[in-house]
């Protein structure tokens, strides 16, 4: 009997700690999309998702909710083939993309898919690989995959094929599509999303002033060895929500304690119109 009720107690504890966690990864997500758009990275399209632990299913926002008005209790948990677990509303058609990135990366928490043109102009031209020219550039080091498909990754095939093109880079670009940036969970890839599109922004730029000197592996590895990855993540993220808060494009029960600014941010006014 007492073992039974410790069975019990364990999977009541188990179930409310999941629960807390998803509420968590619901806000998470709903923050960093919004802070996307106001970064002018997401527009009318594109998602980020974080993978659900233990199954394999995933939490992602419903296709027609606008990027700048997304809400946490909107963002629905999706199974990998599509069927919406918890929440109302479709998944976006690319889900393929994130579903098949979870399946081929067991290391990938957390996927950023959006079309930014001026990243993705990158496609458009000859000899236009992406490679780092600002020091937290130094994580695609390796260089960063283009996908030869144009079209929209909306099959479970498109997206392997998208995930084999992958492999095992940090983000690829889409030929004439966009950007697919994957990390450990939603603050390390909300600063992945942000450093990929600087670090594509001024290449662009110094390739109009003259020969471009990328970044060398070795000035790379040494940037790396001091660099914390989970700070530098966690700053930044402070600093978007900050704004964020202060422009009332967030909400401030939105952010867990841990990751709200310390200073309590800029005086937080009433969520922005319609948001
Ligand atoms: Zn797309």
């Amino acid at each position: 009997m007492a073992q039974a009720a410790d069975t019990e107690r364990t999977d009541r504890s188990e179930e409310s700690e999941r629960r807390a966690r998803a509420h968590e990864v619901r806000r998470q997500v709903a923050v960093a999309t919004r802070m996307l758009v106001d970064a002018g990275i997401l527009g009318y399209s594109g998602h980020l998702s974080a993978r659900a632990p233990g199954d394999e299913r995933l939490y992602i926002q419903p296709v027609d909710d606008s990027r700048a008005s997304l809400r946490p209790e909107r963002v629905l948990l999706v199974s990998f083939d599509g069927e919406v677990v918890e929440g109302k509303g479709k998944p976006p058609s690319e889900l393929p993309i994130h579903a098949e990135l979870y399946r081929a990366r067991p290391d990938v928490g957390a996927v950023a898919h959006f079309h930014h043109d001026p990243t993705t102009m990158f496609t458009m031209v000859e000899h236009g690989a992406i490679v780092p020219v600002k020091n937290h550039a130094s994580r695609w080091a390796d260089g960063v995959p283009v996908h030869p498909d144009a079209s929209h990754i909306a099959t479970a095939e498109q997206g392997r094929a998208l995930a084999a093109t992958l492999g095992g880079a940090a983000a690829a670009l889409l030929r004439g599509h966009g950007e697919v940036v994957v990390a450990e969970d939603v603050l390390t890839l909300f600063a992945d999303v942000v450093h990929f599109v600087e670090n594509a922004d001024a290449l662009a730029h110094a390739m109009q002033l003259g020969r471009v000197v990328p970044l060398g592996r070795e000035e790379c590895d040494r940037f790396l060895a001091t660099f914390r990855r989970d700070r530098h993540a966690r700053k930044l993220w402070n600093h978007h929500a900050s704004v964020a808060l202060g422009s009332g494009s967030i909400l401030p029960e939105w952010l867990d304690a841990e990751a709200a600014p310390a200073d309590g941010g800029a005086p937080a006014r009433s969520l922005r119109g319609s948001r």
